[in-house]
């Protein structure tokens, strides 16, 4: 069997063992076909059976979650703890509460997430866990007791040296407080179970800010290697959460322009740029309030565009974003934002673009920034934070910031040296998941059979 026959030959075995888990499925076709070339030149992946093994979790946790919610009404939903591969660190990976997570989104996420996580160049495995909750509407009590509730299952599967979660979409600072008070509560241990926790009882500074600044800083070697930087760039940003509220501060604050954000109910464009008050009017309406942009649009006189998303919305585009979630650039969008004069794509979210968005992309030499690569700064920092506990010591805002800065050059550096190696000069996707592919493979031969 040859390296094209093998790799054809695996997806058609996890598409017949996982009908239905559409994302699942689509992000493997997604890094499996890159992978070819390193299969051919390196043919013990073959025979260890490495894309069967590392395309099949460990191991699986799917339990009910009940709750009480304000009216003492019963609630169940349900959770899900994926533990995807644990060959060079822990399991590590976020918790999303959304009403559509599913077994399917929350394996895409943990298959991603090995990849990501062996880029960071610290020794993390790949996880992701969550649940259907939808916090939309929720009080903060009702937040609190189905998180309790969320807990009581979860403490038994994770530890400082097992398994180690942090947020995603819907889990926050206050989310993994509730959870952190929670395991102690059970345990009577204060450990590192969690990332992302509150920098006063064992947080690391620049935690929040992690994703969006490092997928920017990401952005910006690419640009470099176009002689170029963000200096009167107008950069379409999708979101207006956790990521995207520090991918727009970082974007101002080194020359571009945040011409859209959105959330799940519209968009608004900002033809002028978002400044530094409506930054903060964002943050407080999102972070803090839990709100809706529209109100935010509202408070500050912009027009807010429902139904719409940032792609739409905007006239030009020299940089997309997507910071919200999945399949958020169709092949639709994608030729739009081509149309609008786009020439970099930076994956803020986990795996914003389908795969025809992706290939239009490259096919019109549009720079295409991978999310496995570009948004690995918030589990980078969040396995800065895991040291930091390790160590019992805080590093400054400065030393954490350099750090992230280093290991997304080092990020970068990586995609771009694999992409030569095997032929595909430039190709960052390719590049990245044959980076993050071979050190987890290695690792895994290392240890045996398994
Ligand atoms: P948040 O919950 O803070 O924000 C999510 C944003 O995306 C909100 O504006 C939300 O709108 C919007 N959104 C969510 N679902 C949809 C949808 N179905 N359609 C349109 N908009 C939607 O999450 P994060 O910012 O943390 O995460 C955003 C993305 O980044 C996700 O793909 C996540 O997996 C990825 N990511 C996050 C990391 C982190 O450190 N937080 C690390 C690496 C990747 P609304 O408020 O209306 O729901």
């Amino acid at each position: 069997m040859n390296a094209n026959e093998y790799v054809e030959s695996v997806i058609q075995k996890v598409e017949e063992k996982n009908a239905g888990q559409k994302e699942f499925l689509q992000a493997v076709n997604e890094v499996l076909h890159t992978l070819t070339p390193v299969i051919e030149k390196e043919p013990k992946y073959m025979k260890h059976k490495i894309l069967e093994r590392i395309t099949e979790p460990e191991r699986q946790v799917m339990f009910r979650v009940t709750w009480e919610d304000d009216n003492g009404e019963i609630q169940v939903n349900r959770g899900y703890r994926i533990e995807f591969n644990s060959a060079i660190g822990p399991y590590k990976g976020g918790l999303r509460l959304h009403p559509s997570v599913n077994i399917g989104i929350i394996k895409f996420l943990g298959f991603e997430q090995v990849f990501k996580n062996a880029l960071t160049t610290l020794p993390m495995g790949g996880g992701k866990g969550g649940s259907d909750f939808d916090p939309h509407g929720k009080s903060d009590a009702e937040v609190r007791r189905f998180l309790e509730n969320f807990m009581m299952e979860l403490y038994r599967h994770i530890g400082p040296n097992t398994d180690v979660p942090a947020g995603d979409i819907g889990v926050g600072g206050r989310e993994i407080g509730y959870m952190f008070g929670t395991y102690k509560k059970i345990t009577d241990r204060f450990e590192g179970i969690l990332t992302g926790k509150g920098l006063n009882w064992g947080g690391s500074l620049i935690r929040p800010e992690a994703t969006g600044y490092g997928a920017t800083y990401y952005l910006m070697e690419m640009l470099k290697s176009k002689g170029t930087d963000l200096n009167g760039k107008k950069v379409a940003l999708s979101g207006s959460g956790n990521v995207a509220q520090f991918a727009a501060e970082k974007v101002a604050e080194l020359g571009g322009t945040v011409v859209t954000l959105s959330d799940s109910k519209g968009a608004v464009y900002l033809p002028s740029g978002l400044t530094k008050e409506m930054w903060n009017g964002v943050y407080e309406t999102k972070a803090i309030k839990h709100g809706r942009l529209s109100e935010w649009a509202e408070k500050f006189g912009v027009d807010f565009f429902p139904g719409k998303n940032a792609w739409q919305v905007a006239d030009k585009v020299d940089v997309a974003f997507p910071s919200a979630t999945q399949n958020e650039i169709t092949l639709d969008d994608a030729k739009m934002l081509v149309d609008k004069g786009t020439i970099a794509v930076v994956e803020g979210a986990n795996m914003p673009s389908t795969l025809d968005a992706i290939k239009f992309f490259m096919d019109n030499g549009v720079l295409f920034g991978p999310a496995k690569a570009a948004n690995a700064g918030g589990v980078a920092v969040s396995g800065l934070e895991m040291s930091q506990n390790s160590l019992r010591l805080q590093w400054t805002r400065e030393e954490v910031d350099k750090r992230l800065h280093d290991i997304m050059v080092s990020i970068y550096n990586t995609g771009e040296y694999y992409a030569k190696k095997y032929g595909h000069e430039g190709d960052l996707l390719l590049g990245s998941n044959i980076g993050g592919l071979v050190k987890v493979a290695d690792a895994m031969i290392d240890q045996g059979i398994y």
